[in-house]
């Protein structure tokens, strides 16, 4: 799915609702770097079967964590994706004050589920 976009400040804007995204945008998407970088997509969790999980846990917000801070002020856009979002499902409003400065490593995202999972069967 998509769900943001970035904006002018460079940083995600989110779209009103996520929008189930076509085989054929995801090839355009994986030529174009530019779009990957503008783009931001979600997909469902894999749990066990993605990389990026241990201990039970997407250990993805931890490394966002190290490297932007973790915090409980700042401003909160509201997202379509947040009442299936696993990083939320994890880590609470802290995940999305980070959230809108994490760009999409597209392969990822579309192949592996490693973004924000969405626990629907929609694919990307
Ligand atoms: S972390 Fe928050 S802002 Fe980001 S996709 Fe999940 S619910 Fe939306």
């Amino acid at each position: 799915m998509l769900f943001g976009v970035v904006g002018t400040q460079g940083v995600v804007e989110p779209l009103s609702r996520p929008i189930p995204v076509r085989n054929e945008l995801v090839q355009i998407v994986r030529k174009s770097e530019a779009l990957a970088q503008n783009l931001r997509f979600a997909a469902p969790c894999v749990e066990g079967r993605c990389g990026q999980w241990s201990a039970g846990r997407c250990t993805v917000p931890m490394r966002v964590f190290e490297q932007l801070g973790k915090s409980d002020e700042g401003r909160l856009s509201w997202c379509g994706l947040r009442p299936e979002c696993r990083w939320y499902a994890q880590e609470g409003l802290a995940a999305c004050r980070v959230c809108p400065q994490v760009r999409t490593h597209v392969s990822d995202a579309l192949e592996t589920g490693e973004q924000h999972a969405s626990s629907g069967g929609e694919n990307v």
